[in-house]
């Protein structure tokens, strides 16, 4: 499933092609929606938003069409009138007169009046999103404090939208691994000091794999690689999906576990597990000397 950074990126690439501009036809896929595409046809779009993983696209006509991809969704950007070849089956389009947004297969579509959006169950239970530029450090500490959160697992809590909204399975890996802690930790474990380290990896690394199109490795690391030909797979990221090879920090091997029934890869030695090492281990010195 897409995690937030491609979900912003997909908003970005949709505004750009067609904020600002008159729809000139909408078409929706699933037949309740009808109504909706001549009162839509003719109103300007004005803004593409992405929230957690659903998309607003907003009209000046007043209301926003919220969208969900779920598992199989995917948005196209083409030249008006143009399709991509897919078995996919067509769920929405926005046409300008240079450009459509096309959204495929998608399940997850409705129009939001204004009044709507406030009562909406997924946007109502966002909590703050790692790529809002207001969200600071501060905030997902207060997050880790609250007593919804404080005693939860970190491999469960990384996942829930409510804690913080736009993470998902690879962030909550490579989180952990810059964080250097084990998934069994809960906030309420750790030190004022180990929350802000890791409220930091939170953003950081979420923000890093939004601006670089999906890496979460260090740049220095990355580039090194990059370098010798190494495929893109495998220096993508730190931890995620490299069972097996050795920990980019220790070279102690990487495994696969599973936690939520997601998988999750960690390295026992840099993420040691609650009640088996004294608080504060070498992780935040090691994370943050090396960015
Ligand atoms: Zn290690």
């Amino acid at each position: 499933m897409p995690e937030g950074p491609e979900i912003h990126r997909a908003a970005d690439q949709i505004a750009k092609a067609i904020v600002g501009h008159k729809a000139e036809h909408v078409h929706f896929g699933l037949p309740a929606l009808h109504p909706w595409e001549s009162e839509l046809t003719g109103s300007k779009v004005v803004a593409v938003e992405a929230h957690g993983k659903a998309i607003l696209t907003r009209f000046d006509a007043g209301v926003a069409v919220y969208s969900h991809n779920q598992l199989y969704g995917k948005w196209y950007v083409r030249g008006a009138g143009l399709y991509p070849k897919t078995g996919r089956s067509l769920r929405m389009e926005i046409r300008t007169a240079a450009k459509s947004a096309l959204l495929y297969s998608a399940s997850e579509i409705e129009v939001l009046r204004p009044e709507d959006e406030p009562h909406h169950p997924y946007l109502l239970k966002l909590g703050p999103d790692a790529l809002d530029g207001n969200v600071d450090e501060a905030r997902v500490v207060q997050q880790m404090e609250d007593k919804r959160f404080a005693g939860r697992n970190l491999g469960g809590l990384l996942l829930d939208q409510s804690f913080v909204s736009g993470l998902g399975n690879y962030l909550r890996t490579e989180i952990l691994w810059w964080a250097g802690l084990h998934p069994s930790w809960r906030p309420k474990d750790l030190e004022p000091a180990e929350r802000s380290d890791l409220a930091y990896w939170i953003l950081d690394v979420t923000r890093q794999s939004y601006a670089t199109g999906g890496l979460t490795d260090c740049p220095a690391r990355v580039a090194t690689a990059k370098a010798a030909g190494v495929p893109r797979r495998r220096y993508r990221h730190a931890a995620f999906a490299r069972a097996d090879l050795p920990c980019p920090e220790c070279r102690t091997k990487i495994e696969k576990i599973e936690v939520g029934s997601r998988r999750l890869y960690l390295c026992e030695k840099c993420q040691p597990p609650r009640n088996t090492a004294p608080k504060g281990s070498s992780k935040t010195p090691r994370a943050t000397a090396q960015r």
